[in-house]
Order: structure tokens, then C-alpha cells, then sequence
């Protein structure tokens, strides 16, 4: 999985783990570990179908904690005669992947003869369905009443994928990216507390071109950016994300702007921001741009000695979208600085009217740009303080949101 994914804050929660007869059945052991890896408990019900491609042993080599399948085996425990009964008493999550037409037709009945549809039905909120079957089966009308009658019960269906199938067929029916179940999966479990907010972000560095190949740009990965939009969206919002000329994997239910200059950027966020309740300024916007030199490939040899470029201003974004906040809006602005940070940062917390500025040293070991962890000073416009440690910007993302609930 990839690094901008947050893995600490649902430790200790308990995932279900429904697995049907389908060839992408062996995909369920890659979400195994994804969850094993944030310490997500998962315990595991294989259909008699699954059984054929993929074997309980390996869910428990994996670390599962508890896998079944026949509803009436010889029951080991007093509890154990009630498994049909107990995710649905015990999980946080409940997740089918791969769900096959089958189990789909058997859920959308609530027909339960086997265990993992009997779990299904006494289970208590919606379910998570990754379905994966051959591009007409899915096609099939009966499959799309069914995952429509799924869907209005509230159930969550993570669609498939276009592409190749096993069986050589092109068309949408292959399980969807282990990514994105792996994400819709934290989201069901994750605090809900920015549900019904817009978040808009800017992430990555701007490149702002000179002449038909060159360009003016800085180091941003785009890591902090995506880790902040992800962790929004995995707290209930819904996530507008302006990206510089970065391509990080966010989920598919993210809307990304492709906004490469600091002017397309600018006038992106202009036009989504009267609509917003967050803005969250994590772009590296390029404050100057270089006077353009037309079409064509500046020669070395027209520049004789030394080159000579004019460079123009950008817009600043947080400065102009800050000054427009109306009520109830709320600004994250970032400072990264090489000297003097907290008294930078301060300034900028005044001069954007910004209600909290994240700040953070270049330069300095662990932090910064293209590493993976960051170290910050929180300040926001209340007065409150904090310094804190480096840590994954996944992690650090997690924790500026928990700061701006309570401004
Ligand atoms: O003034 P400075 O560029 O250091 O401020 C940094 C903050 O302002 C960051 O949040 C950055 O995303 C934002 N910014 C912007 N547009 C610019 C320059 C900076 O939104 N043109």
C-alpha cells in the first residue's frame, strides 16, 4: 500500500472478511495483510466456492484470527455455535471481497444458507461488497437489480474495474483496485466527524513554464497534500484536491483538478471555493513565474555568456481565498521555512487570515519535502501552541484535522 495511508488510528479494530468463489479470491489475502499491517483484527468466512480457489490455512498464515465457512461444523466452543451470529455482534467493519453474482442475488433475497450470507443478514449496518465476475455476468440485469436493491438498503458496493478478466474477456467485472477496498474499508471505521464538510485542498509544487522544455518548479512530492485529502475523505467528507504536477493514488470518489501552474491553480480554487467549507493551502505554489519565452526551444548558443530570465509574480491563493473567508470558513495554511519559523509563521497566520498555520523547518532531518515523516508547529488563531514530533505525514495529516475540530 502506499505511504500517504494512514495505519495508526484504527489499531485494535475488528474487520470481518467475506471471501466468494471467484479466481480474485487470492486478492482477499493482499487486503489481509494491508489490514494486519494497521493492526485492524480480521477475522475471515470463506463460501464452499471460495474454498476451491484459496485455502482457510493461508488467511491463517496471514494472521486472521478465526476462519470458517461451514455453517454446521462441529462447534469447538459454546460460542462457536453461534458464529453466524457473532461479527455481526462484534466487528466494526464488515467487508465482502471478492463478492460473487451468487452471494449478491443470496444478500439482496436475504436468503441464508450458508454462513457467510447468514452473517450478512444479522449483521447490523451496511456492508462493504467488492464484487468480481466475468463482464456479462455483472452486466446481467438480475446483477443490477440486485446491487440496486443493495445499494438503497444503504449497502456500500465498491464497483470493479474495467479491464482483461481471467477468462480473457474485456469489460468492467474485475475486482476493483485491493487500494481502494483497503481505503472504503478504513472509512467505515474511521470517526465520521467531517461528514457533510467540503474540503478543498492544493498539493505538490506548481511548474510554471519558460520555454518549450524548460521550467521553474520546487521539490514537493505532494505527500503532505495527499495524506490531508485522504484523511478528510477517510473522516467523511467529500475532498476537492487541486494537485500540482504530481499523480498520487488517492481513492476514486476524490475529485482531482489537474491545476500544473500556480494561474490554473489559482483559478481552480477561486471557482470551487465559495462552495467549501475547509481549505487546506498544502501546495509549494511557485511565487514567481518566468516571463515566457514563446513557443519554441531557447538555443545555449543565443545566450552567449550568461542567461538572463524575467520572472512575474504568482497569485497567492491562501492570501486572496483567505481575505474572501465568509463565516463559518476555515483556512489551513502551511509554512515551510529554512530561518526564524514560528515568527515566519506567525506572520503568515496574520497576513493570510489563515485560522491555523502548519510550520515546518527545511532542511532539517526527518521533515520537509520528499520525506515520508514531517516535523510541525501548530499555531492557530486562538493562540493555542504545540510542537510536535516527527512522525509519518500520514499520521501528521490525521492530527491537523483533530486540531482544527477543536478551534
Ligand atoms: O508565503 P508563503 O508562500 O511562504 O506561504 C505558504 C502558504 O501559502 C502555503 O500554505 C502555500 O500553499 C500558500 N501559498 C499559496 N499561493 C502562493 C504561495 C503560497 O496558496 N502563490
Amino acid at each position: 500500500m502506499e505511504d500517504h495511508f494512514p495505519l495508526a488510528h484504527l489499531a485494535g479494530k475488528h474487520l470481518h472478511l467475506g471471501v466468494c468463489g471467484s479466481i480474485a479470491a487470492y486478492k482477499a489475502l493482499d487486503l489481509l495483510r494491508a489490514f494486519r499491517k494497521a493492526e485492524i483484527k480480521v477475522t475471515v468466512s470463506l463460501t464452499e466456492a471460495a474454498r476451491r480457489f484459496i485455502t482457510p490455512l493461508s488467511f491463517q498464515a496471514l494472521g486472521a484470527e478465526q476462519v470458517s465457512s461451514d455453517m454446521f461444523a462441529p462447534a469447538c466452543s459454546a460460542t462457536a455455535t453461534f458464529e453466524h451470529l457473532t461479527p455481526g455482534a462484534e466487528a466494526d467493519a464488515f467487508l465482502i471481497a471478492p463478492a460473487s453474482a451468487t452471494t449478491l442475488a443470496r444478500l439482496a433475497c436475504g436468503l441464508a444458507d450458508n454462513l457467510l450470507a447468514a452473517q450478512s443478514l444479522a449483521w447490523k449496518g451496511p456492508l462493504l461488497l467488492a464484487p468480481a465476475m466475468n463482464p456479462r455476468m455483472w452486466q446481467n440485469v438480475a446483477t443490477r437489480d440486485n446491487c440496486a436493491t443493495l445499494t438503497r438498503r444503504g449497502h456500500i458496493i465498491i464497483s470493479p474495474d474495467c479491464g482483461q478478466v481471467a477468462c480473457g474477456e474485456e469489460g468492467e467485472g474485475r475486482l476493483a483496485d485491493t487500494r481502494a477496498i483497503f481505503l472504503y474499508s478504513l472509512r467505515a471505521m474511521s470517526k465520521a466527524d467531517l461528514s457533510g464538510k467540503k474540503v478543498m485542498l492544493t498539493l505538490g509544487p506548481t511548474r510554471e513554464p519558460w520555454d518549450a522544455v524548460r521550467f521553474w518548479s520546487n521539490h514537493s512530492t505532494g505527500r503532505m497534500g495527499a495524506s490531508l485529502a485522504l484523511a478528510a475523505w477517510l473522516r467523511g467528507a467529500e475532498v476537492h484536491a487541486l494537485c500540482g504536477p504530481v499523480y498520487p493514488w488517492l481513492p476514486p470518489q476524490i475529485h482531482i483538478y489537474n491545476t500544473p501552474t500556480a494561474g490554473e491553480m489559482f483559478a481552480q480554487a477561486e471557482k470551487l471555493w465559495p462552495d467549501m467549507d475547509i481549505g487546506v493551502f498544502a501546495a509549494a505554489v511557485a511565487d514567481f513565474s518566468p516571463v515566457p519565452l514563446g513557443q519554441g526551444k531557447y538555443k545555449k548558443d543565443a545566450a552567449e555568456n550568461a542567461l538572463q530570465v524575467s520572472f512575474c509574480s504568482t497569485p497567492d491563493i491562501l492570501l486572496t481565498l483567505g481575505r474572501r473567508k465568509k463565516a463559518g470558513q476555515r483556512v489551513i495554511g502551511f509554512a515551510a521555512e529554512t530561518d526564524n519559523l514560528e515568527e515566519n509563521a506567525r506572520r503568515k497566520l496574520a497576513a493570510k487570515n489563515a485560522d491555523f498555520i502548519v510550520a515546518n523547518c527545511i532542511g532539517a532531518a526527518n521533515s520537509g519535502f520528499a520525506s515520508p515523516y514531517n516535523t510541525a508547529l501548530f499555531l492557530d488563531r486562538a493562540g493555542g501552541r504545540e510542537q510536535l514530533a516527527s512522525m509519518p505525514k500520514a499520521e501528521l495529516a490525521w492530527r491537523i484535522f483533530d486540531w482544527l475540530s477543536r478551534l
